[in-house]
């Protein structure tokens, strides 16, 4: 996945079914190995490698990441929202399989 950035959330895990803390690498904003939780301000741009290019309008913009269960250990897909550059909520992917 390349560079990435760390997202702790307490999600519903679509494989064992717990709603339990899963550690989601994503690529949104500056990428650095930067450590958000929900409600925290992405940052879109500090040099170095960033996703997209510039800051989209409003601050708005979704993107996937991979999570991982802390009960289960299985990975799936999720959708990070960002909202007003305020990483908003995380949901699984129920579309993407692999
Ligand atoms: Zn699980």
């Amino acid at each position: 996945m390349g560079i990435y950035n760390i997202l702790d959330a307490d999600v519903e895990c679509p494989v064992c079914g717990q709603s339990a803390e899963a550690n989601i690498q994503f690529r949104l904003g500056w990428l650095d190995l930067n450590q958000y939780q929900l409600g925290d301000r992405l940052v879109w741009c500090r040099g170095g490698i960033h996703e997209p290019k510039t800051r989209p309008p409003d601050g708005n913009l979704e993107g996937e990441g991979v999570a991982e269960c802390s009960n289960c250990h299985a990975e799936y897909w999720v959708i990070v929202r960002v909202v007003a550059d305020t990483i908003e909520s995380v949901g699984v992917d129920q579309l993407r399989e692999e």
